[in-house]
């Protein structure tokens, strides 16, 4: 059987909340739009897509995702142009990544025509939601979890699939302070670093908390193995910058989340003719370039944030500071970008927006 978007059914809502919301005291992921979408599978194939009112859910206490977490999202966000255009991002590549984060935790695939088709429907019929204040957006977060009623480790046969939406502001106001994890890890070689799956974020509260604790925003996280090479920063990629060019991990093995923000500013910095160098990048590089002054930037790329640079690195006992962010001249100059893009101020030539 095929399904397709003219299979979606719509319940509308009758009165819209988006009247109430004070968008100065906007927290990111507490308000949720009026409506999201929901998509069932069982017997082997999806159905039942609808778009409904925002609610709660009915849960079996047995239900297979909250004990063996088969459960899987995505992130990505609508932006409102100043003429009222809303488009997103690159969608294409989270449903792909979906697809394969699905595959990981043996779960059905969602279709990539089904996933976009979803979130574009969804949109549209909240587009009011879509904030056109400055740095604001519309945070999309699909996901994905097993809801078979049986407590018996196997892959469930039944899964939902739901959209939820949440208007947002500015992720983060200042540069951030990261320190370098040596003993905590986020994923390992075999493991399912590279799935946006659930448990990947559960385990990394821990670690994160130790570190806020000492007055930091988040870890850098580095290999399982030797904890000496860096992989990512939080729920973002990071990328470093010496002599002009950008260095960051390369993605070979699949401990690290590939990042479409990631992805996409390494295709610019290349079209601008920044040399970008995808490979194994060690702390003691790291380190060693801080201190002879010669590490000119670093930051963290992902959709929450666009570019999150960083202000300090705290490694072992020492505090390291990291150049004015005055002085970072290619990041600040992809972000001005990508948000010029996003907000629809300059010419998409990429083709990267998805228009609703
Ligand atoms: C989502 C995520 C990223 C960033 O991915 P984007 O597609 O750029 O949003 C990076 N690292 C981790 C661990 C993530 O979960």
């Amino acid at each position: 059987m095929q399904i397709n978007s003219k299979n979606f059914s719509v319940q509308h809502i009758e009165n819209s909340r988006v009247k109430e919301i004070e968008w100065d005291k906007l927290e990111f992921g507490k308000i949720f739009s009026d409506h999201m979408f929901m998509m069932e599978y069982a017997d082997g194939q999806w159905s039942n897509g609808q778009v409904l009112p925002f609610q709660n859910i009915p849960m079996h206490p047995a239900m297979s995702a909250i004990h063996y977490g088969q459960s899987i999202f995505e992130g990505l966000k609508a932006y409102k142009s100043k003429a009222g255009k809303i488009t997103i991002f690159r969608p294409e590549l989270n449903a792909q990544r979906f697809a394969e984060s699905a595959k990981r935790m043996c779960m059905p695939e969602m279709p990539e025509e089904i996933f976009v088709e979803a979130i574009r429907i969804l949109i549209e019929i909240d587009q009011n939601w879509v904030p056109d204040k400055d740095g604001y957006s519309l945070y999309i977060r699909p996901f994905m979890f097993a809801t078979d009623h049986f407590v018996g480790i196997k892959p469930s046969e039944t899964y939902k699939f739901m959209i939820l939406t949440s208007p947002v502001g500015v992720y983060y106001s200042e540069p951030v302070r990261v320190k370098i994890e040596e003993f905590y890890t986020r994923a390992a070689v075999g493991g399912v670093g590279r799935a946006k799956a659930a448990g990947n974020y559960g385990a990394s509260l821990y670690p994160a908390k130790q570190c806020q604790l000492l007055g930091f925003h988040q870890l850098v996280w580095t290999d399982a193995v030797e904890h000496k090479y860096i992989e990512e920063s939080g729920t973002m990629n990071i990328i470093f910058q010496i002599d002009g060019k950008l260095i960051t991990p390369s993605e070979d093995s699949d401990t690290i989340l590939r990042g479409i923000t990631k992805r996409t500013l390494i295709e610019l910095a290349q079209e601008w003719g920044i040399i970008v160098e995808e490979r194994k990048v060690s702390v003691e590089e790291i380190i060693t370039a801080i201190k002879e002054g010669k590490l000119e930037d670093a930051f963290g790329a992902g959709t929450a944030a666009t570019i999150a640079q960083i202000s300090v690195i705290g490694f072992r006992d020492e505090i390291l500071q990291l150049p004015p962010i005055e002085t970072r001249h290619i990041s600040n100059r992809i972000k001005a970008y990508l948000d010029a893009i996003k907000y629809g101020e300059i010419e998409d030539i990429h083709g990267w927006n998805m228009t609703i």
